[in-house]
């Protein structure tokens, strides 16, 4: 449920009303827009006399929200969220890229691949060190020691990083990463949902496999309830019966978001295509159709990937998309954030 607050109206009545709803047992989302203050209220809204609150003259207007997710409902807060992660703002008007390799392999592998992306236009540096391989006898990340190489990418370069995080038993290593990716294959693992969403450090959230969009935005739900605001969308393409793409990326994800939602909504062409000769046409794509981002990965020597080599594009491609997007960003009215 949503409170439109009158544009005239005093800061002692303002705060009589936030306090008069929380007595009710209910949390306040206030959101103050260019024009106007709405109150989210969140918890079991069912017991609100609206007559009530409709009575109150600070009162402008009093809405039930009908789908199912409440607090990342554009309704709840219109104007777009900005995640701010070591001084890069992420959503609104700013894009951003995201690069690195699947998996950390080496020291020597993720600080030059670092290095190169950084040069290019990245502003963040992705890497795995927990990998989701469909086969146990696959290579399954570096795992501690991984994240340890890309917290040295880190200092070295300056860069914040995104990594994936596969169990809450590995919480406490992940105290000094700065953005939380939660894979594909983990949007619907609801408790892992909510314990990172407790931790209140951004969150990248991938679609799902084979999820709609409605079940996406209701794991983002479960991530902000816990208090945490700053959640990151990402598209990474979804199964459909399609051969020659590992998936297929659901390009109109973007724009039905962005009217439903106010998260940043970034896209992974990486993982979409699983082919590193679609990685541009499916960024270019993607940022007609209004990402706020893109997330690549970029290896120094792709044949030799340890996972996702075929996807996987070389720096200087990676700098050549940076290019191409760049004389793109004008068009969709955002600014490359470096
Ligand atoms: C990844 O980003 O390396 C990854 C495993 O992605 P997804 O969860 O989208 O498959
Ligand atoms: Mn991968």
């Amino acid at each position: 449920m949503i409170v439109v607050v009158k544009k005239e109206h005093e800061q002692k009545q303002f705060d009589n009303l936030v306090k008069f709803i929380k007595s009710q047992g209910l949390e306040v989302d206030v959101s103050n827009g260019a024009h106007t203050t709405i109150l989210g209220l969140v918890g079991d809204t069912s017991k609100v006399d609206i007559d009530l609150l409709l009575s109150l003259d600070i009162v402008e207007n009093v809405k039930r929200i009908q789908e199912p997710f409440k607090c990342v409902n554009r309704k709840f807060h219109p104007e777009d969220t900005i995640v701010e992660v070591a001084g890069k703002k992420i959503g609104g008007t700013n894009f951003n890229f995201m690069a690195g390799p699947c998996s950390i392999e080496s020291e020597k592998q993720i600080i030059s691949i670092a290095e190169e992306v950084k040069r290019a236009g990245a502003s963040f540096l992705r890497g795995g060190a927990f990998k989701p391989r469909t086969s146990p006898y696959s290579f399954q990340g570096l795992r501690e020691d991984g994240l340890k190489l890309l917290l040295k990418a880190k200092e070295e370069t300056g860069m914040p990083i995104v990594t994936e995080l596969m169990s809450v038993n590995h919480l406490d290593l992940f105290k000094d990463v700065d953005i939380i990716q939660i894979g594909a294959r983990n949007m619907q693992n609801f408790e892992l949902l909510k314990e990172v969403g407790k931790t209140k450090k951004p969150v990248l959230l991938k679609r799902g496999l084979a999820n709609t969009i409605e079940e996406w935005l209701m794991s983002a739900e479960y991530v902000m309830s816990e208090g945490c605001k700053d959640i990151i969308l990402c598209e990474r393409g979804i199964r459909t019966y399609e051969t020659y793409t590992r998936n297929t990326l659901d390009l109109s994800a973007i724009p039905i978001l962005k009217d439903l939602t106010h998260l940043p909504v970034i896209v992974d062409p990486s993982h979409a295509s699983g082919v590193a000769k679609l990685v541009k046409p499916l960024s270019l794509a993607s940022v007609g159709a209004g990402a706020h981002g893109l997330m690549i990965e970029v290896h120094n020597d792709p044949k030799h990937a340890l996972c996702d080599g075929a996807q996987s594009i070389t720096p200087d491609a990676f700098g050549d998309i940076v290019k191409s997007v760049n004389v793109m960003l004008p068009i969709v009215n955002k600014d490359l954030q470096l």
